[in-house]
């Protein structure tokens, strides 16, 4: 394909943006970087790209994975270089998505270079990189004022694979902290070259594996040692080498000290609601993937529907399930110009404490909450409040639990269960659960049986006995357990109370762990 630029096509041309993700944290991403992924027709990424990354992306955007191997060989650059042009031409919005800065070691300059010449408009967006932002998340400052006044970036790879000429000389002189990108499989080389060109044995030096991730790790050593302490922790790409007085310093473990760090966790919620629950996990440090495995989607047929609004005067009470459905139905109430008066004389009734909320937000306070927070106690509740011969409308998912409304008919109530929403699964075909959680030990959250089935839909061939599930309800852990995995059932079904039970959960692993050492005191 030529590169050549084509008047006519230009007409209706794209945009290439060239974005840095930043070291791997999905909260590393620039805000200006998240708009652009959510507004992207077209994702382009490759393999230091992770997938909670690729999340902030739209659902219909399409996604191009460069750094797949096909036979070991990634994608080659001039193959890339193409599928940007060729995409822009299209008339596409290109987000070509880079780990850490698309600038520094990433080719950035070169895809930018080939734009240019196709006279393909294109923008660049920093990122924080890996050389900068990996030490921060493991405590080590890359300058300071007693330590080191300078910060040099280097490639430890060449581009041809062979070894990479280093200027050893003007490192080992410079005194400064000097940071090796891609140079797991060279470590060993470049220490030596230090060593060749007066660099003392002693100096302090690390290797930091997998930053800005619960499965970060850090390797402290010296230039003589290090080579062999990263060979014996089997340390793998990425993971960045650091030389100077910086790489000892010893005073800032914030990541490890938080109560949830070192742990993934995956977030099964739909979309819309995942954010919170994420963000509570976040802000206790646990590394958080959201894979919204269902999606609510309102019915097509809204004839039933439609007839219930119209007569919304013949009932004595409504009842909500989910904070779904409450959503669902208010919309479907806009949707007809209806407002919040056509329910004034209606009573009120919450399935907990989530759907409460939903209906505040809304401006109702629900009139009943049952104790717990499942339909055969917001059932029982409702039978001993409901009048025989009320009607009774129950705005929910199809096929909804049956218990409910043979509870409620038993006590003289006249029920219409009005299914308004179905949940669908969703498919992530660029997700790759298994290189996710190839650590083994993952935790994943759900609280819905539809969430658990959306997830083992996705999550192919990962092995579900390394999956521990915290859960909210009994049927959802049903369906988890049925699954293979291991399941603990939180102890009211709050988000808050999922949330403690993964604390108290960490909190039990880290006594069971003290006490077992470490081989080298490393990590
Ligand atoms: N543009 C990227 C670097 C690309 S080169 C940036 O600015 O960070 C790829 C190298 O980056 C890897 O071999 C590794 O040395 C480093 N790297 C990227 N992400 C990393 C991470 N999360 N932890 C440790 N090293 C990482």
């Amino acid at each position: 394909m030529s590169l050549e630029t084509d008047t006519q096509e230009n007409r209706r041309v794209g945009k290439v943006y060239l974005v840095g993700a930043g070291p791997s944290d999905v909260e590393l991403i620039t805000v200006k970087g998240k708009r652009l992924l959510e507004e992207a027709d077209v994702i382009v990424y490759d393999r230091l790209v992770g997938n909670g990354i690729l999340m902030w992306g739209g659902r219909n955007a399409r996604y191009i994975d460069v750094g797949k191997r096909s036979g070991h060989h990634p994608i080659p650059q001039d193959e890339i270089n193409q599928i940007l042009v060729r995409e822009a031409r299209k008339g596409q919005r290109v987000v070509r998505l880079k780990g850490g800065d698309p600038l520094v070691f990433g080719r950035g300059g070169e895809e930018a270079a080939v734009l240019e010449q196709a006279g393909i408009p294109f923008e660049i967006v920093p990122g924080i990189t890996s050389a900068i932002g990996v030490p921060s998340y493991l405590g080590i400052p890359v300058t300071h004022r007693d330590l080191a006044s300078s910060v040099h970036i280097v490639t430890a790879h060449k581009k041809d694979g062979s070894l990479p000429d280093i200027h050893y000389r003007s490192l080992a002189e410079g005194g400064g902290t000097i940071v090796f990108l891609m140079g797991v499989s060279t470590l060993g080389n470049v220490m030596e070259g230090l060593l060749r060109e007066g660099m003392s044995p002693d100096m302090p030096a690390a290797v930091l594996e997998r930053g800005t991730t619960a499965a970060q790790r850090k390797i402290v050593g010296t230039v003589g040692t290090i080579a062999g302490k990263a060979a014996r922790a089997k340390v793998q790409s990425p993971a960045i080498i650091l030389v100077g007085y910086v790489a000892a310093f010893q005073a800032m473990d914030w990541y490890e000290s938080r109560p949830l760090a070192g742990r993934k966790i995956l977030v099964t919620r739909p979309r819309e609601r995942g954010s919170r629950l994420a963000a509570m996990l976040r802000g206790e440090g646990a590394e958080v993937l959201e894979l919204p495995t269902i999606r609510i989607e309102p019915v097509t047929e809204k004839e039933p529907l439609s007839r219930a609004l119209a007569g919304l005067e013949t009932f004595s009470w409504i009842v909500f399930t989910s904070p779904s459905g409450v959503r669902v139905f208010r919309e479907e109430l806009k949707k007809r110009r209806q407002d919040a008066r056509s329910l004034a004389h209606l009573r009120i009734a919450a399935i907990g404490e989530g759907t409460a909320g939903e209906l505040e937000a809304w401006g109702f306070y629900p009139d009943l909450i049952p104790e717990q927070y499942d339909g055969d106690h917001l059932g029982e509740a409702l039978a001993a409040s409901v009048q025989a011969g009320e009607r009774v409308l129950i705005p929910r998912a199809r096929a909804g639990n049956q218990e409910l409304v043979r509870r409620l008919e038993e006590a003289g109530a006249r029920v219409l269960d009005l299914p308004i929403y179905d949940t669908e699964y969703e498919s992530f075909p660029w997700m790759d659960c298994e290189r996710e959680f190839e650590t083994g030990n993952c935790w994943a959250m759900f609280t819905s049986a539809s969430t658990v089935r959306g997830f083992v839909r996705t999550a192919g061939e990962l092995d579900l006995s390394k999956v521990t599930a915290l859960c909210i309800g009994e049927m959802t852990a049903g369906e988890a357990k049925r699954a293979g995995m291991r399941t603990f059932t939180a102890a009211r079904a709050t988000l808050r109370d999922l949330v403690d039970l993964a604390l108290q959960m960490a909190a039990e692993e880290r006594e069971d762990g003290e006490g077992q050492s470490n081989p080298d005191g490393e990590k």
